[in-house]
């Protein structure tokens, strides 16, 4: 199993030439930057090990990289959410579907208990004994610097075995630690990196950088209109098709149109750039993302 050294393919998007980096390709389940961030609990020698325990959304896609994780260490992945909805308890779809198939208990903190309790803290109230394994939300932690740093040396061997000039990486942010560590690795080998924020705004992403202890952090564009994560835009929606069509390649529907959309006006004025693109996984989480917008603003 080839769990490093992804493909970088070309493609054409609106006239303009980019290449990808196909972190989408490292393992059917295990993959993009939620891979590359738990790499370092993969490559753990811990025999006391026997509990995951993450939280967050039963939709994430962390969830599906944690249970996949889980599986190869053979470990028991407990994901604490708020709570499940009934329809997708009633009909499993996406992430949370393969989730089950691969054994993870997606446990809803309201059926525990009857006061009002955010998942990170009745794990830190009870589940954090021995032969628990916590990761942070989203895995903002800094053992994921370990696993972004392998995917940085494979971008610097990329750009210097083919020579290329003025390359700009990009790739959107939620937590930012894929953004944040990428840019620590590579800054000293004159490759830009630049990102989005598509869970709050700039402020609120440059915040979530320092809390990992940075300083220097990557380059942020922003949208001039406000987006709320999860939420559905038909703007991105439409940017999303025209990737698919042009490129051919399906890229993920909850960060990767915002990124797109903050390009296209970058690469009008960085013509002479060379565009990196990182497919950070998320395709799975289409499953659910795609029949939404399919509802709303039709095929
Ligand atoms: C989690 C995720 C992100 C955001 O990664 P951060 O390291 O939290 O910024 C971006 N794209 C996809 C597809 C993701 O799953």
């Amino acid at each position: 199993m080839k769990l490093s050294q992804t493909p970088i393919t070309q493609h054409r998007f609106e006239g303009y030439s980019f290449f990808l980096k196909r972190d989408d390709q490292l393992h059917p389940h295990f993959s993009g930057n939620k891979a590359r961030k738990l790499m370092a609990l993969l490559e753990l020698e811990d025999k006391g090990v026997t509990h995951l325990i993450g939280y967050g959304s039963p939709q994430a896609n962390s969830l599906l990289s944690l249970a996949a994780l889980a599986k190869m260490k053979d470990w028991q992945l407990e994901f604490y959410v708020d709570r499940i909805p009934d329809w997708l308890k009633d009909n499993p779809i996406g992430n949370y579907r393969i989730a089950l198939e691969l054994g993870a208990e997606v446990i809803a903190v309201s059926a525990l208990t009857d006061e009002p309790i955010h998942p990170h803290d009745y794990i830190h109230a009870n589940r954090l004994g021995e032969g628990c394994l916590y990761v942070p939300e989203g895995g903002r932690s800094p053992i994921a610097e370990r696993g972004v740093a392998t995917l940085a040396k494979e971008i610097l061997e990329w750009v210097q075995s083919n020579h290329m000039d003025n390359v700009c990486v990009a790739l959107p942010s939620g937590t930012g630690t894929t953004a944040l560590f990428l840019h620590k690795h590579l800054k000293a080998h004159g490759i830009e990196v630049l990102t989005c924020p598509c869970v709050g705004g700039k402020d609120y992403l440059v915040e979530q950088f320092r809390e990992l202890g940075e300083t220097c952090f990557p380059a942020v564009l922003e949208t001039p209109s406000k987006h709320h994560f999860g939420k559905l835009y038909r703007q991105d929606y439409q940017i999303w098709k025209a990737l698919l069509e042009q490129t051919g390649v399906e890229f993920d529907l909850l960060y990767d149109p915002l990124m797109w959309r903050c390009l296209s006006e970058w690469l009008l004025v960085n013509k002479n750039k060379t565009l990196l693109y990182i497919h950070q996984g998320g395709i799975i989480g289409n499953e659910s993302m795609l029949p939404r917008y399919q509802r709303k603003y039709g095929e």
